[in-house]
């Protein structure tokens, strides 16, 4: 049974309905009851996304013919949603994958590329991560320093990228550097993606960051020290890194879209359920119009958050340019989700500013969803240059 502010599933082919029914299934039984303490203890629970992925959810998005699930976006999110709402640090792994480094791999993998790591990457036995951002270019990625240099037929990788999700327990990695010369440098245009397995020597994980929200999630900067790569590991053209970068943000952001959404959703059905337990002047809560006018905004701030992406999804399977819609559900979603556990905070009171009760890890993990893929300001400039192009 679903309840009132879960995505009906009214409206679902039977297939669409198995697979969210899966994922619903698999977050209440294996995920649910566990948060709490992997919050606590900062764990990520790989045996937990190995299951993820032996039942599919890392290859998702990756057609049939390289192994993946072959889904369309519409029914990805739906199943991410699902995920997102027992954690949005399980949520993260599985987006990331999903969006950004199967869509460079089936996008421009060469077909040995494909054979060797997106098949793995489907089947869910290998987790992959990707580095972008470094310490000192994160919402300016092109102004990134890391650099590759060319070493007979293969490349010599040395800097630093910055808090890259898995990055210290990733298989692999996508990583972003520069590929032009100290004396040619060519900005955007002068960066190249490598597919990086983390056990090659030079690939070194700081210790995981300690961070506000999504500790379950590992988040590490990574150290290239004389990173040594054959010519195979280029992916696609030298020089279109940045580019292949753009178009998996694009999947990525209606990935962390339905993060936001599926914090939201919780954190929703928590004061509900709260405010008709809880009684202050011999009534409960939800009985004042007060309450009821906050969980009604609440309510449909979630289920707009929801359609503005599920929208952008349904245009991106239609083969359609997103980038302004994904930036649009992204900053909605995300504004959403810090706006709803704030309410739910409040709706609980003392006991909402409580480690012992949930939505305070909520409001914590929400916080990401208007940073990382962009933060909500580089959003707005995107929308912004949506508006004024032909
Ligand atoms: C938990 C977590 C996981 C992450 N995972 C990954 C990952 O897997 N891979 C990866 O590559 N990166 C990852 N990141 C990095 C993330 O994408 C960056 O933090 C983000 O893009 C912002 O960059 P920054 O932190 O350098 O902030 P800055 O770019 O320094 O921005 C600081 C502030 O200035 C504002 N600002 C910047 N430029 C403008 C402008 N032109 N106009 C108006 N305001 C502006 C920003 O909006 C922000 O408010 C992760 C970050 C976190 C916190």
């Amino acid at each position: 049974m679903t309840t009132v502010v879960e995505h009906p599933t009214d409206g679902l082919s039977d297939t669409q309905r198995q697979i969210v029914d899966l994922a619903r299934e698999f977050a209440r039984e294996h995920i649910a009851s566990h948060v709490a303490e992997w919050d606590r203890t900062r764990t990520f629970p790989r045996p937990v996304i190995d299951e993820l992925g032996r039942l599919g959810f890392l290859g998702m998005t990756v057609p049939e013919r390289h192994e993946g699930m072959g889904i369309d976006t519409v029914t990805y999110l739906l199943a991410l949603e699902e995920i997102a709402a027992a954690d949005a640090s399980i949520a993260v792994s599985i987006s990331i994958q999903n969006a950004i480094p199967a869509t460079m791999l089936v996008r421009h993998g060469s077909p040995a590329q494909q054979e060797r790591w997106l098949k793995p990457l489907a089947r869910g036995e290998l987790l992959v991560g990707f580095a972008l951002s470094e310490p000192d270019a994160g919402s300016d990625p092109a102004g990134m320093r890391a650099q590759a240099v060319r070493d007979g037929e293969g490349w010599v990788l040395n800097g630093m990228k910055a808090w890259a999700t898995n990055g210290g327990t990733a298989d692999l990695m996508m990583v972003m550097v520069r590929t032009d010369t100290p004396g040619d440098r060519r900005g955007a245009k002068g960066i190249s993606t490598f597919i990086v397995p983390t056990s090659t020597p030079g690939y070194r994980a700081c210790a995981p960051e300690d961070k506000m929200g999504l500790r379950a999630s590992n988040t590490s900067t990574v150290a290239l020290e004389d990173l040594r790569l054959p010519a195979a590991a280029l992916l696609g053209e030298e020089g279109m890194g940045f580019v292949y970068s753009m178009e998996g943000l694009d999947a990525g952001r209606l990935g962390i879209a339905t993060q936001a959404v599926g914090i939201a959703r919780r954190a929703l059905e928590l004061a509900v359920a709260y405010c008709a337990e809880r009684r202050q002047f011999d009534q409960p809560l939800r009985e004042f119009q007060g309450v009821q006018f906050k969980l009604a905004d609440m309510a449909t701030r979630v289920a707009a958050a929801r359609a503005l992406t599920q929208s952008a999804a349904a245009r991106r399977d239609r083969g359609e340019d997103v980038r302004q819609a994904a930036s649009m559900a992204k900053l909605f979603a995300s504004e959403t989700a810090m706006w709803v556990t704030t309410q739910a905070v409040q709706l609980f009171g003392g006991y909402g500013y409580m480690r012992d009760f949930p939505v305070e890890k909520l409001f914590r993990d929400a916080k990401v969803t208007e940073i990382y893929e962009g933060t909500s300001e580089i959003q707005r400039i995107v929308i912004a240059r949506g508006l004024y192009r032909a």
